[in-house]
């Protein structure tokens, strides 16, 4: 589930983004009943350029690749990546290009801007298993309340809380 809300009378809606058919390019509102636009990333795409306020983003996953939600405090407001197949880097967005494909809106300087790693695989049962370490962070990467050391990799599980500079992530498959 996605929580949006409506650009045009503020009412806050939950989507279930798996059940939106591919390729839609907004949805009615059901309170004011207008079209909410919305943006659609391909799988292991990237978005360079940041969406606009009107414009709602997500991508259309298969469950249980994961996601992180960027709990808001005074220098980041509230946003959730969606983890996909393979390697993400997380880090601080910054006007530069970074090698970061999943960055976080934030005014948080301890944040780096490749903090770390998620890398999704299926197991043997084809289910999704999420390998988190850090990149060398500046300010290394707590985890469940542990510094990871070098080199350290750990396997997330849902509702595990991760933090990077000032900044606290929960994990959700
Ligand atoms: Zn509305």
């Amino acid at each position: 589930m996605i929580s949006l809300r409506c650009p045009y009378c503020q009412v806050g809606l939950k989507i279930d983004e798996s059940k939106l058919p591919p390729g839609l390019r907004s949805f009615k509102c059901p309170k004011c009943k207008k079209d909410i636009p919305l943006s659609i990333l391909g799988e292991g795409g990237d978005n360079l350029s940041p969406p606009s306020d009107e414009t709602q983003v997500f991508t259309p996953r298969k469950s249980g690749i994961g996601r992180l939600t960027v709990l808001p405090d005074a220098n980041t407001p509230e946003q959730v990546l969606f983890l996909q197949e393979g390697l993400s880097i997380v880090g601080r967005r910054s006007a530069q290009p970074t090698g970061a494909n999943l960055r976080i809106q934030t005014a948080d300087r301890s944040m780096s801007r490749e903090h770390l790693r998620i890398e999704v695989k299926k197991d043997a049962k084809g289910r999704y298993k999420h390998y988190l370490s850090d990149n060398k962070s500046k300010n290394h990467t707590l985890y469940n309340s542990n510094y990871l050391g070098e080199g350290e990799v750990v396997i997330l599980n849902d509702n595990d809380e991760i933090i990077i500079g000032h900044t606290v992530l929960r994990f959700n498959e």
